[in-house]
């Protein structure tokens, strides 16, 4: 059996056993050298998500009555001044709601060779991590580094990698787990970063980070958008990072646009399967454009459905 056959045998192996009663006796057996795979205890869950500047609505409120009359189960918040301004708010809002706060998306990076320029990103983001935690929100989504770090002013390769395990990072995650948080590690695509593109290596450097602070102040995240370039495929992937999976992104797949505007392209039930085998519940968050001229609440009524089928099928 090739490796993908059997992590796809696998992967349906799991998922029954989940929703069936002998979950002792349905381990996935360990063939020669591979993995023995556990299914979930709680079964993985299908929690909808939007970016708040996605969300139709003008206030707090009405964006927060959009997501619940629509089938969508947390938010996504802005970093930088709307947690410090408005996160008491938010969290007031939130008040009896149906809804869970998600992750906070925001710029970042810590390639500064200035270690006074890195100190101040990292300075920055601690008050944030508070606020999200006061949330009770997985965590703070950090692309560690960003543009072609080649020239001169730039951290790369691995002092970037000794400096944010070490350091940066280190400190954030620290910080987070003392506030009931995380950072969130967010691989991107080769033209935006030489760095972090891969799920399997940000799960690996959320270990490194956790194993010094010891527990999970660090997690990582997979975007299904970065994902279509840089992995081999969306199972595998989410299946690698485990439990330190604590986010997703999802987006048309050739025009990273509303999931279901790109037609059969839009499949995402392989990268599903592997949300179901590693028991995921936490968010799938829109990133993504409105396409020219589209009707933006239609479109985001078709992904809904589409993302809820979808997820059944897998
Ligand atoms: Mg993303």
């Amino acid at each position: 059996m090739k490796r993908r056959e059997f992590l796809t045998a696998s992967a349906v192996a799991g998922v029954a056993a989940v929703c069936g009663t002998q979950r002792a006796t349905a381990q996935v057996a360990a063939g020669d050298g591979m993995p023995k795979l556990t299914p979930p205890e709680k079964p993985a869950v299908l929690n909808l998500c939007l970016q708040w500047g996605m969300i139709p609505g003008g206030d707090i409120n009405q964006k927060l009555d959009f997501l619940e009359a629509n089938g969508y189960n947390a938010v996504e918040t802005p970093t930088g001044g709307f947690l410090l301004n408005d996160g008491e708010k938010l969290h007031a809002a939130m008040n009896g709601r149906k809804l869970f706060v998600a992750t906070a998306c925001g710029g970042s990076n810590f390639a500064y060779a200035s270690q006074e320029k890195r100190d101040n990103e990292v300075k920055n983001f601690l008050p944030q991590l508070e606020v999200l935690g006061m949330l009770k929100s997985p965590g703070l989504i950090i692309c560690p580094a960003r543009g072609n770090l080649s020239e001169e002013g730039w951290l790369s390769g691995k002092e970037l990698r000794k400096d944010f395990v070490e350091n940066t990072g280190r400190r954030m995650a620290e910080h987070a787990l003392k506030h009931g948080t995380s950072i969130v590690l967010e691989p991107l695509r080769r033209n935006e970063t030489p760095f972090l593109r891969q799920v399997s290596d940000g799960a690996v450097m959320a270990r490194d980070i956790n194993k010094q602070i010891g527990g999970a102040g660090a997690t990582v995240m997979g975007d299904f958008w970065h994902m279509a370039l840089e992995e081999h495929n969306f199972f595998g992937a989410f299946v690698s990072a485990g439990k330190l999976l604590s986010h997703v992104h999802i987006a048309s797949l050739k025009g990273r646009q509303i999931p279901g505007v790109d037609g059969d392209a839009d499949n995402y039930v392989d990268g599903f399967k592997g949300l179901k085998l590693i028991g995921y519940r936490g968010a799938v968050s829109l990133e993504g454009g409105v396409p020219k001229d589209g009707n933006k609440e239609q479109l985001l009524a078709n992904m809904v459905k589409l993302l809820r089928d979808q997820w059944a099928m897998a």
